[in-house]
């Protein structure tokens, strides 16, 4: 990573793919109408290709030959770009692909890369069509950063383990539901997320589960108190008791047959999940959330301004819960907080911001959902390490 930054190539031959029933169904008339034209000026050649299914562009990438492209673009909210980023990494040239340049039109209800990219470039919050022609001249001027990947090893009781590749977010509880349950208002565009909050609000309920991590900085503290308090030993690891009741919605991913080479790094930080974590994390003390969210950009929407001090390629996983106990009150008051970007400066004594490079999360209550970059995964036991700047993304 010596070299901070660099340029797709000119002129830059660019895949170019939609959903097309992302966000409002509209991705497609929106980027004719807002950014080809700046492409086309910017000599960015694209191929249009509209995807059919899920994981429909996971599975072209996985298969495509890299050397006829400059850039891979999507056009779509961030489960698009998932696909596109664990198809690469499930190639066995994995460790070339993932150096492709990749690039983000804001084209969904879930935005958050483009929201993200967006607030690198220093440009003041906005959003909708003023967000994609944003995130349109970004990919005209065309300067590639590293972008740091978590590696996510799921566990449930019923299937083998699997680990995916996340360039956002780890959320269990209260963010989670909110994500998958507001798919029902899609055709209001990002609006979605607040309504969910809303009617979340209205039916809060408590998730049990047992957090650990492993702090970024050893000297670092959680809730003005030194780490080394707040460590309990680790005992047997729990028995996973999750159901998986969302298994029919959850996203399937392959699992790693134990004689496979290894697609992808190795996690030096974690130990299978079915060890006790290593004894140098930090177990917290709770087990009662209203939610557990881990984030490595600075929005998880385009107004939610989750990780302040997130940049790009900053190794860190912002781990941010909150415990039981939180008023609906104080909750509505963190998540408006949290569009601005100003809950860290709240002292919210339920809230729980700390900076980490590993995290294991095991849930045990019977129900809920997982999701790693807003897509659901299987529930059960989940740990992830973050890889730095070991993608490249078209921003700056
Ligand atoms: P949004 O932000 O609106 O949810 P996403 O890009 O996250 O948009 O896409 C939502 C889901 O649609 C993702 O899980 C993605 O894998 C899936 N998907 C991609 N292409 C298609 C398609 N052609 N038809 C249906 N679903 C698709
Ligand atoms: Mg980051």
């Amino acid at each position: 990573n010596g070299i901070l930054y660099s340029e797709v190539r000119r002129p830059c031959r660019a895949m170019l793919l939609v959903n097309p029933h992302s966000g409002k169904g509209q991705a497609l008339s929106l980027f004719t109408r807002h950014v080809q034209h700046m492409l086309n000026e910017a000599g960015v050649s694209h191929t249009l290709v509209i995807t059919e299914r899920p994981n429909h562009a996971r599975e072209l990438v996985r298969e495509a030959d890299l050397s006829q492209w400059d850039a891979l673009v999507i056009i779509s909210g961030d489960g698009l770009l998932f696909e596109v980023v664990n198809g690469l990494m499930e190639r066995e040239d994995w460790e070339r692909a993932i150096q492709t340049p990749l690039g983000i039109l804001p084209g969904g209800s879930g935005n958050a890369m483009a929201a993200s990219i967006h607030h690198y470039s220093g440009a003041q919050p906005v959003s909708s069509e003023e967000l994609l022609v944003s995130c349109g001249f970004l990919l005209c001027k065309g300067l590639v950063s590293h972008m740091d990947l978590a590696s996510v090893h799921l566990g449930s009781a019923s299937s083998s383990p699997t680990r995916v590749f996340s360039f956002l977010s780890v959320a269990w509880g209260f963010v989670a539901d909110v994500d998958v349950e507001s798919e029902r208002y899609r055709h209001i565009g990002a609006a979605r997320f607040t309504l969910g909050t809303l009617v979340r609000l209205a039916s809060l309920r408590v998730y049990q589960g047992r957090l650990a991590f492993l702090p970024a900085d050893n000297a670092g503290r959680v809730d003005g108190r030194p780490l080394c308090s707040l460590v309990v030993p680790c005992q047997n690891n729990f028995h996973n008791s999750c159901n998986s009741n969302n298994a029919s919605r959850a996203r399937k991913h392959e699992p790693v047959p134990a004689d496979a080479p290894l697609k992808g790094p190795p996690d030096s930080l974690l130990v299978p999940l079915d060890q006790p974590v290593p004894s140098n994390w930090v177990v917290v003390p709770e087990d009662n959330f209203i939610l557990v969210l881990a984030v490595y950009q600075s929005h998880l929407g385009e107004d939610f301004y989750t990780a302040p001090e997130s940049t790009l390629n900053d190794g860190i996983i912002h781990l941010l819960y909150v415990r039981a106990g939180i008023s609906r009150i104080a909750l509505l008051q963190l998540f408006l907080a949290m569009g601005k970007g100003t809950h860290l400066a709240n002292n919210c004594p339920h809230l729980v911001y700390v900076q980490v490079r590993a995290l294991r999360l095991e849930p045990s209550s019977p129900k809920g959902l997982i999701t790693v970059d807003g897509e659901v995964v299987e529930y059960g036991p989940v740990q992830a390490q973050v890889h730095s700047g070991l993608a490249r993304l078209i921003s700056r």
